[in-house]
């Protein structure tokens, strides 16, 4: 087989060899329920332990704030139905603030709650960097305000979103504030503390830990309802048998990348400028989202004009190149990427979106080989259709 490189690392990853090692143990040996009171449980209680406190230093909380899910998506359902439904009990404020360029997981709950539960849902403006606007945020708040929720890095673009300021603002109305930060975790430093969120959403297999576990943080003391019912698991915030294999490999993903964050990101970072200023040298009209801002170091997002992304993304498969047109979650359908619109480009730019992420085992030949292909798919395509 030809040889195929991946650069879609913000759709998901491979989990580390580590990772896989110290998870495979809990499928054999050592499958005991961590709630049984004998030695089998027992020991795996102490493994769930462990992991809490990997995660807990991951995402600057303490062991007793986290609680394990299925991944981003629940953490996000957790984290917004929990935190809103249990202020609207206590204080009657129904109103949700978001942001438009929010991952399906919370837009899609926002909406869920506005349409069944009578919540009104804000959705804030973002500039044409894809930076939240706080101007606009901080008058869509109010007493009547249950939660704010805006993520930390996006996922399509990279566009770190200025949570600090963003809590700041919230914290004067008392208003609970959770981040989506499933694409911040193992990209850059990601400290709840210092943001000074209550609520704080990651997914182990966006950093090459496994897929389907992931974990909330809960501020201690943060107001917050089960979304499902059963057993007293997770302070009673998830019920349900835990995964332990899942839990092990989030806490070695978490242990590891917190100790090669400096190393890994320096590297990506490095690849990723090269890649962009090689990338606007040869082809032209081509931009890059959210140039102008913060970016997480491992993403971009190149729109390249005249060509849809799609077909870019199949004749770079093709090729062997694995990357992303719109946002994977969107992909089977051709829609021009909501994320790109809010950015303020128009329906035929946002269609050219190919999303380029990067990951700590990518190499500067793969780049230089990227490269080669690239301008000549690009060329081909438009030679092609002479659209626009
Ligand atoms: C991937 C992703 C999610 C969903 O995580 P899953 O583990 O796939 O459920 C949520 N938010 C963001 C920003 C993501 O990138």
């Amino acid at each position: 087989m030809a040889r195929r490189t991946y650069f879609d690392h913000n759709a998901t990853t491979a989990a580390r060899r580590e990772v896989v090692e110290a998870m495979l143990p809990f499928f054999r040996e050592r499958f005991g329920n961590a709630s049984s009171i004998h030695l089998f449980g027992q020991e795996n209680r102490e493994a769930v332990d462990a992991a809490r406190a990997h995660v807990a230093s991951l995402v600057g909380g303490e062991p007793e704030e986290i609680i394990f899910t299925s991944g981003g998506t629940e953490s996000d359902n957790l984290a917004i139905r929990g935190a809103a439904r249990a202020r609207r009990r206590a204080s009657k404020a129904d109103r949700i603030v978001t942001s438009a360029i929010e991952h399906p997981a919370v837009l899609k709950t926002c909406e869920d709650l506005g349409r069944d539960e009578g919540f009104r849902v804000t959705y804030v403006p973002c500039d044409r960097d894809g930076v939240v606007r706080l101007d606009e945020l901080e008058r869509a708040l109010s007493p009547a305000t249950a939660l704010v929720t805006v993520m930390l890095a996006n996922n399509e673009t990279g566009v770190i979103q200025p949570i600090r300021e963003i809590a700041a603002l919230a914290r004067r109305h008392g208003i609970p504030v959770h981040t989506d930060a499933v694409q911040g975790a193992g990209k850059i430093p990601v400290d709840a503390g210092d943001l000074g969120v209550d609520l704080l959403s990651i997914a182990g297999h966006k950093f090459y830990g496994p897929k389907g576990i992931g974990a909330l943080y809960v501020r201690r003391g943060t107001p917050i309802e089960a979304i499902s019912t059963g057993g007293s698991h997770e302070c009673g915030l998830r019920p349900g048998t835990e995964n332990i294999p899942g839990i092990v490999g989030l806490g070695e993903a978490a242990r590891i990348s917190k100790r090669e964050l400096p190393r890994e990101m320096e590297h990506i970072r490095a690849l990723r400028d090269r890649l962009e200023r090689s990338v606007l040298e040869r082809v032209p009209d081509v931009s890059i989202a959210g140039a102008g801002a913060l970016r997480v170091p491992n993403t971009s997002n190149m729109l390249v004009g005249r060509v849809e992304g799609e077909a870019v993304t199949l004749n770079l498969s093709m090729s062997g190149f694995a990357v992303s047109s719109g946002s994977a979650c969107a992909s089977g359908a051709s829609e021009p990427s909501y994320v790109l619109l809010a950015l303020g480009f128009d329906g035929a730019a946002s269609q050219g979106g190919i999303r380029i992420s990067l990951g700590f085992a990518n190499t500067g030949e793969e780049v230089d080989a990227f490269l080669e292909i690239f301008p000549r798919v690009v060329e081909r395509l438009r030679s092609l259709s002479p659209i626009r």
